[in-house]
């Protein structure tokens, strides 16, 4: 079974239906004021996306598709080291995954050779659903030695891989879009999952809130490190980094481009200075509207 997986049509129908719905909620009920046209930015996004996806087919997914059976067959890994039920098994496997995708996440941030290419997720000026999807494709190939470790260590089946995939993308999908949910309820789910307004702190231009809420699908990372801020109002958030802040500095090609040009200094200002922090007397912790 667990040599089984999460069949395509099925992963597929879950990611596009969920992207349709957050649409449809985004335009009905918009958490922050969007600074650049939807559909121009949509478009621009779905490019970066493509060459993602390619990306992931051509370097990724060869590599890890046939490891994951080698991992079941010869019991590699830490889940494998006693026998358990397959769904404690793939269970475990997920939350390893995400918390190991929280580690690679910080990396992609204090590493500056990884920076060259995550910033390119991170310039984006405004925050949808569509920037979930929305990654320079040679992060994702460089990922693909990470994620192989990732596998190997932790013991991950084929089943157990295609799981967390449609997890991750289900998750990453409804962190990054623009829908204002009840602030009350938003701060039950945020107990155990990252939220949009959680991951608009990540989003932000300013260094000390874009350096917390690393996690993509489990809270508890965050908390676990201290890296969980969540008092933020979300109207008080500017998102994109310091160092671009025109539409046309962030356009496709200016992206695809990104990691191979002479880097600014991400978190200085055009006019120089840096954003600043806004006071705040509330707990970190502390889900703000
Ligand atoms: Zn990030």
């Amino acid at each position: 079974m667990k040599q089984g997986k999460i069949p395509v049509w099925l992963s597929g129908t879950l990611v596009v239906g969920a992207f349709a719905l957050l649409r449809l909620l985004e335009r009905g009920r918009p958490l922050r004021r969007e600074v650049e046209p939807k559909l121009r930015r949509n478009a621009r996004n779905l490019a970066v996306a493509g060459l993602a996806a390619a990306s992931f087919q051509l370097v990724e997914r060869p590599l890890i598709q046939p490891l994951t059976t080698l991992v079941e067959r010869r019991r590699w890994g830490l889940v494998k080291l006693v026998r358990l039920p397959t769904w404690l098994e793939v269970t475990l496997a997920v939350v390893l995954m995400d918390y190991t995708l929280y580690l690679w996440h910080v990396l992609l941030h204090r590493l500056p050779f990884l920076w060259r290419f995550h910033v390119a997720h991170h310039v984006d000026l405004d925050l949808d659903a569509s920037t979930a999807l929305r990654f320079h494709a040679g992060e994702l190939a460089i990922s693909t030695g990470w994620r192989a470790g990732q596998l190997v260590l932790i013991g991950v089946s084929p089943l157990a891989l295609s799981v967390w995939q449609t997890f991750l993308l289900l998750s990453a999908l409804f962190h990054h879009s623009n829908v204002r949910l009840p602030v009350e309820v938003e701060r039950k789910l945020n107990r155990v999952l990252v939220t949009p307004r959680m991951h608009g702190i990540h989003h932000s231009i300013v260094e000390e809130e874009t350096n917390s809420n690393w996690s993509s699908g489990l809270t508890v990372w965050d908390w676990l490190h201290g890296t969980l801020r969540l008092n933020v109002l979300q109207d008080r958030i500017t998102i994109g980094v310091p160092a671009y802040r025109e539409p046309e500095e962030v356009r496709l090609v200016e992206v695809l481009k990104m990691p191979f040009v002479a880097q600014r200094p991400t978190w200085v200002l055009p006019g120089g200075g840096e954003p600043r922090r806004r006071l705040c007397t509330v707990a970190a912790n502390q889900l703000l509207p």
